[in-house]
């Protein structure tokens, strides 16, 4: 019988699923909605396969740290209908023109979240939007590694432990693969996120939505619920019970709170987020769709990005400056003192009451002001040792 990673430590990669070739393994959702594979012993053939592709069990191996930019696209559509800065769609789009594969999370008719692969740019809008839900991987990595053994190219995006688990899965570089992860803060539970749906749309149908809707700029996003009956319902970012939950990780999974693939260096060819920070070392780059950040790691990366850098504004920086104010680059996430009573609550109340519940308001404010001036401290000390 094979040992898989601990249930605490499993982060539903799905790699010793796409790796079993005896439907042994099946993914299971959890009490918590979190989905972790369970073995068929009588399928099993105990041939390791599955251990060998965890990448908790054997995380891949780090490329090299290269270089650093804050950017964000010149095509204005893609800008505004990004969730940043637009680095993701101008990387599929040339893919997509260049004849390539791409595969990102996109919505299910129902508005869970799972990875697609696509071939075409009218496409593309189904991968583009952060969804701040867990990702069904099911079977996309072997049918991944099917395109890339038949030497087409593919351009493959997730959040860093779905990146780890495609490298571990995958066994060895292809040449015509690039992975891009995120900076990632965790990934909540699709169970929370089918229950907040519910309980802002009274049961009816969310035909379309999104998590960062930029109209009024990048600090003051909403996310928008368009419904069946041709309402549409909107909240403020910070006044969502979802991302209140989200944010103080009441309903990540807990794998995500000791995260393995955090950090500068990753296994991955390249590393995008929010580049916050910009406003401190590349003011220039900044405006009100937002500014990613971009962290270059292996060799073949950089004659890729050297090819498409003019599609960009962008300027040098260096990871230090993306963590100022972005330290999930680094960090697992935190530890939440309230999580196991918030998803005993969110059995027994409406959505919304149990994140009322649990959410510990001031703590969120004071972290914000002590940044800001913590930013602000560690400027005035660079002027000074410069
Ligand atoms: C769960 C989650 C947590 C995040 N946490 C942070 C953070 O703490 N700090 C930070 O700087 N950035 C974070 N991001 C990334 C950020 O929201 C932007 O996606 C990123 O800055 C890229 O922006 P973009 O404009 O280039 O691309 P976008 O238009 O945002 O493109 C999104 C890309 O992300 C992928 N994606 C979207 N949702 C998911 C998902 N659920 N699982 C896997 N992949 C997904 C899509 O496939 C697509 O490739 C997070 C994203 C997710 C999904």
């Amino acid at each position: 019988m094979p040992h898989l990673a601990d249930k605490n430590k499993c982060n539903g990669c799905h790699a010793c699923y796409n790796t079993c070739n005896t439907g042994a393994i099946k993914m299971q959702a959890d009490d918590e909605g979190f989905l972790h594979p369970v073995i068929d012993n009588e399928k099993c053939i105990n041939c390791g396969r599955c251990e060998k592709a965890c990448p908790i069990i054997n995380p891949p191996a780090n490329n090299p740290y290269e270089e650093s930019y804050g950017a964000y696209a010149k095509d204005e559509t893609i800008h505004k209908t990004s969730s940043s800065g637009g680095v993701f769609a101008v990387l599929a789009k040339e893919t997509l023109k260049n004849g390539g594969f791409v595969c990102g999370a996109a919505y299910t008719p129902d508005r869970m979240v799972k990875h697609i692969i696509i071939d075409k740019e009218d496409d593309l809008h189904l991968l583009q939007g952060s969804k701040y839900v867990q990702s069904t991987i099911g079977d996309i990595y072997s049918k991944i590694k099917d395109l890339l053994s038949e030497n087409k190219k593919v351009l493959f995006s997730g959040t860093p432990c779905q990146v780890a688990g495609l490298v571990s899965y995958l066994g060895k570089d292809y040449d015509n693969l690039i992975t891009l992860d995120l900076i990632c803060h965790g990934v909540p539970s699709p169970w929370t996120w089918h229950l907040h749906l519910n309980e802002i749309s009274g049961g009816k149908a969310v035909t379309d939505s999104t998590f960062r809707n930029k109209t009024q700029g990048i600090h003051n996003v909403t996310l928008d619920y368009y419904l069946s009956d041709g309402t549409v319902y909107q909240e403020k970012y910070e006044e969502s019970p979802y991302i209140k939950a989200f944010s103080q990780n009441l309903s990540v999974r807990p794998s995500c709170f000791e995260c393995k693939f955090k950090g500068y260096k990753r296994c991955s060819d390249i590393t995008i987020g929010d580049y916050w920070s910009a406003v401190e070392y590349n003011p220039k780059l900044v405006q009100d769709n937002g500014v990613s950040a971009i962290i270059l790691h292996s060799e073949k990366s950089k004659p890729l990005f050297e090819k498409y850098k003019n599609l960009f504004v962008i300027e040098n920086t260096t990871g230090e400056n993306i963590s100022l104010w972005n330290t999930n680059i680094n960090n697992p996430a935190a530890s939440c003192e309230n999580r196991e009573t918030f998803f005993y609550d969110i059995k027994e109340l409406v959505f919304s009451q149990a994140v009322e519940k649990n959410y510990i308001e001031p703590v969120v404010e004071r972290i914000s002001v002590i940044r800001k001036i913590y930013g602000k401290l560690i400027r005035i000390y660079q002027k000074y040792i410069n």
